[in-house]
């Protein structure tokens, strides 16, 4: 995640933003119009652009407008005149932010960071719900795939090892007696078998714990059963 778009028709501008940026590890793509900054934007893959609001063919505003009917990608505009920028908020043609020209390179890198940076999360978080997802405290159940990571790395669990941890993992903080999680997972009303849930609490800690004896994740409670600890 590191493509940024400069659309801009002053070439000393647009020369000065792609050295700043390219120094600050970022790849860069300059169209000096915003016909061919529009194209680009839309049939390419980029992580940000900088959108200059006076251009030739198609100004900044349209640019803008257009790249949001497709994509949420985002956008800084810049302009010379400051009340340009009141326009570019009152038309709410969407874009994430505006910086007034001439503004520092460094107040530059520093907006495009932040704006990559909610960016990330976003498509992130939006990849994940894509699978079922739950994750707390190092541990990644993906409920899709019924797979299970600790720190990124794979674990493996039987059918029942896996459904207790993910029924724990989902109620966290919450206390289960033993004879209510065995009916839970193993759907039986049950006289006296719950040794079975202790013993599968056993191998999953085996499996997720460094030490096992001093659990990160399921506490025992004494005298009532078990939890998923959070904090
Ligand atoms: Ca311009």
């Amino acid at each position: 995640m590191n493509k940024i778009l400069i659309i801009e028709d002053e070439q000393a501008i647009a020369e000065l933003e792609k050295d700043y940026l390219e120094m600050n590890g970022f790849e860069i793509t300059v169209c000096n119009d915003g016909k061919t900054g529009q194209e680009v934007a839309l049939n390419s893959d980029v992580d940000l652009i900088i959108l200059d609001l006076m251009l030739p063919e198609v100004d900044g505003y349209e640019v803008c407008r257009r790249i949001r009917e497709e994509k949420d990608v985002p956008i800084i505009m810049v302009s010379a005149k400051k009340e340009d920028l009141d326009k570019i908020l009152g038309l709410g043609v969407g874009a994430d932010d505006y910086m007034t020209k001439p503004f520092s390179p460094s107040e530059l890198v520093a907006r495009v960071k932040a704006h990559m940076t909610r960016y990330s999360r976003l498509v992130n978080a939006k990849k994940s719900n894509h699978n079922d997802i739950l994750e707390i405290k190092g541990l990644r159940i993906d409920k899709t795939a019924r797979r299970v990571f600790i720190n990124g790395v794979e674990k493996q669990f039987t059918t029942k090892e896996y459904d207790l941890l993910l029924f724990l993992a989902e109620h966290p903080d919450e206390v289960f007696r033993k004879q209510d999680l065995f009916k839970e997972i193993w759907g039986m009303e049950s006289v006296g078998d719950i040794t079975t849930v202790t013993v599968h609490i056993k191998k999953i800690r085996e499996k997720m714990e460094d030490d096992p004896s001093t659990p990160r994740y399921i506490e025992t409670i004494w005298g009532v059963g078990y939890r998923f600890k959070v904090s």
